[in-house]
């Protein structure tokens, strides 16, 4: 049973953008807001892109029209998130713009109406007292390419209402999502949890030449039967994110000084930002990772 109808998907960036069109999709009335106009230009070209990333991906070019052609947009908060059942937060990653967001939709939202975080490294209980219903207030979490990789972590915080961690986990299930709900508030959800002290641990021993990123890859894809290994989806994220994360540590990690300027100086300066530009620590689109003989031998 469909306990939503209305969705509002605020912020219409990489992540809020395929959100927004992956409900249409499945045929929710979907409503996307942006601060000005600029950022709704910029969303509705990602939206024809994402038309065609669909038609090819699920081979219904009708389909990804008619999902184009119902999205609305607006600038104006209060009239986007009227009637709304429920509204999915994808605004930047930062603390103060997302304690305005929700303090401003708080104001404006109709009572019923419950509230959803795509945050990837904050927390709702961080968010709850802005949100004027805490109980109705958790985190939906998506992974980027939406269409394929279709994970939706759901985590409540200590006061959010069961009740609501249900409907959310149910919509995420009616929008062709693998739900997958947390017993607690985990920063990094199971997924990141997970994939980032692996990744750490991969460029520390690069970054401390114990060894070279494709013995570290295939040791661990011999070792384990992942498809891929930690540089290999270092490649796959791009070298701005680790770069940029790894310098905001820079002052109190001496780990992570050093790596921030070894990506800088052997991948970023060198062009080598990844998949995206054909080359980071492999090459594209036939990485030597997927050759049937990387593995057979050292
Ligand atoms: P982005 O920078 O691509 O998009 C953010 C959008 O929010 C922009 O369109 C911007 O104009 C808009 N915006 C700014 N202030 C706003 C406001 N007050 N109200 C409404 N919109 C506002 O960011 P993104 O990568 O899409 O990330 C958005 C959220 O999704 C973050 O919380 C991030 O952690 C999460 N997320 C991102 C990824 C990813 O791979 N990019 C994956 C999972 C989750």
């Amino acid at each position: 049973m469909m306990n939503y109808k209305k969705i509002v998907i605020a912020g219409s960036g990489v992540l809020g953008s395929q959100i927004a069109f992956q409900t249409a999709f499945h045929d929710f009335d979907v409503n996307v807001y942006d601060v000005n106009e600029e950022a709704i230009t910029v969303a509705k070209k990602r939206m024809e892109n994402l038309k065609n990333v669909y038609g090819t991906f699920f081979k219904d070019e009708k389909r990804a029209e008619k999902a184009f052609e119902s999205l609305h947009y607006f600038t104006d908060l209060a009239e986007a998130v009227k009637d709304a059942d429920l509204i999915i937060e994808a605004v930047p990653e930062r603390i103060e713009i997302k304690e305005n967001f929700y303090s401003e939709l708080a104001k404006v939202a109709s009572k019923k109406t419950v509230f959803a975080s795509n945050s990837s490294t904050l927390l709702p209980s961080q968010f709850a007292e802005y949100t004027g219903r805490p109980e109705k207030f958790l985190a939906l979490h998506f992974a980027n390419e939406i269409w394929e990789k279709n994970t939706a972590e759901v985590m409540g915080h200590p006061e959010t209402d069961i009740k609501y961690v249900e409907e959310v986990t149910e919509f995420a299930r009616e929008i062709g999502m693998i739900p997958f709900v947390l017993k607690k508030e985990q920063s990094g959800y199971i997924l990141n949890s997970l994939l980032v002290p692996l990744l750490t641990a991969a460029m520390d021993l690069w970054v401390r030449d114990i060894a070279d990123p494709q013995t570290i890859d295939k040791n661990w894809m011999i070792s384990t039967g992942a498809p891929v290994g930690p540089f290999g989806f270092y490649d796959i994220i791009g070298m701005e994110t680790p770069y940029n994360l790894n310098l905001m540590h820079a002052e109190t990690v001496p780990e992570s000084k050093l790596a921030a300027e070894k990506i800088k100086k052997e991948m970023i300066d060198k062009g080598k930002m990844g998949v995206n530009s054909g080359e980071g620590f492999y090459t594209y689109p036939n990485p030597a990772y997927q050759d049937p003989n990387f593995l057979k031998q050292n």
